[in-house]
């Protein structure tokens, strides 16, 4: 399997899991557009994979809530690498707090990020896929897309409905031989996690080992982090793989953190 002369797009890829996973698809070969609200680091991050092949990498600069930027972000892809194979939607913040504590505005941010996000870029997305009738569409969901956790009320809510909106996209494009498919990574030390550990020591009144220990890690079968290469690899199957069996699915990459 490889992703030879495939045009992807994954969001939030100038960081964190969308970076490895623009990097493993760059890799088998993929064109990679780098889309990010951070513009400077999606051009770095492209620059940087365009010196390792054997794929080929840009940066657009698109914030995944405006229907106007994803589409236009969508648009110029196709203008230049003329249709898109594969999408990734991985842009994702997070927001903790309890829910009597929790601020409207922060919810409705959560949830605009998440699940408009990934509605958006599914809707631009679809009609290239339809046309050529065929594509891989995959949403960053979480261990948090089956399992809840206090204080993280927003994510959680989204991050079940991708497993909703997955399933729809798999049902209505099956004859498009489009699938729909979720990954739900366990705890990855990324920025957006680096940043959680001193806000859920503070929220849950514990210490930050104690944060990483059992909250983030006591779970799991052998108290490690899931790796961003654990996630690429996970991605690029997802991506790579050859037929219309494989839809509609979520899985869970967590160390056992969450079985089923
Ligand atoms: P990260 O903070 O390293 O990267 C997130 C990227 O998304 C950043 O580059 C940011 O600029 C971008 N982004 C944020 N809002 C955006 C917007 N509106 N439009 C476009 N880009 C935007 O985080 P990460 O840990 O790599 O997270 C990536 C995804 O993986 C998220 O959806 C997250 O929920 C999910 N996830 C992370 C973990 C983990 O432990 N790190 C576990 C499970 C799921």
């Amino acid at each position: 399997m490889d992703l030879k002369g495939k045009v992807a797009i994954v969001t939030g890829a100038a960081s964190g899991i969308g970076l490895g996973i623009a990097k493993r698809y760059v890799a088998a070969g993929a064109k990679v557009a780098i889309a990010d609200l951070k513009i400077e680091a999606a051009n770095a991050a492209a620059t940087e994979l365009n010196t390792q092949g054997p794929g080929e990498a840009i940066g657009i600069a698109v914030d995944v809530t405006s229907e106007a930027e994803v589409n236009k972000g969508v648009a110029d892809v196709v203008a230049k690498w003329g249709t898109v194979d594969i999408l990734v939607s991985n842009a994702g913040i997070q927001i903790v707090n309890r829910i009597e504590d929790f601020a409207f505005t922060d919810w409705k941010k959560m949830l605009a990020i998440h699940l408009d996000g990934a509605f958006l870029t599914t809707k631009a997305c679809l009609p290239h896929m339809q046309k050529q009738k065929s594509g891989a569409i995959i949403y960053m969901g979480s261990v948090h897309s089956k399992e809840a956790s206090p204080a993280k009320s927003a994510y959680i809510t989204a991050k079940h409905g991708l497993l909703g909106l997955a399933r729809s996209v798999a049902k209505e494009n099956g004859t498009f031989a489009i699938r729909s498919n979720v990954i739900c990574p366990g705890f990855v030390r990324t920025p957006l996690v680096e940043k959680q550990i001193p806000e859920q020591a503070k929220t849950l009144g514990i210490s930050e080992e104690e944060v990483i220990k059992k909250v983030m890690l006591g779970q799991t079968v052998d108290g490690e982090f899931t790796t961003i290469e654990d996630v690429a690899e996970t991605a690029f199957f997802f991506a790579a793989f050859p037929t219309n069996a494989l839809t509609g699915q979520s899985l869970i990459v967590s160390h056992g953190w969450h079985v089923e």
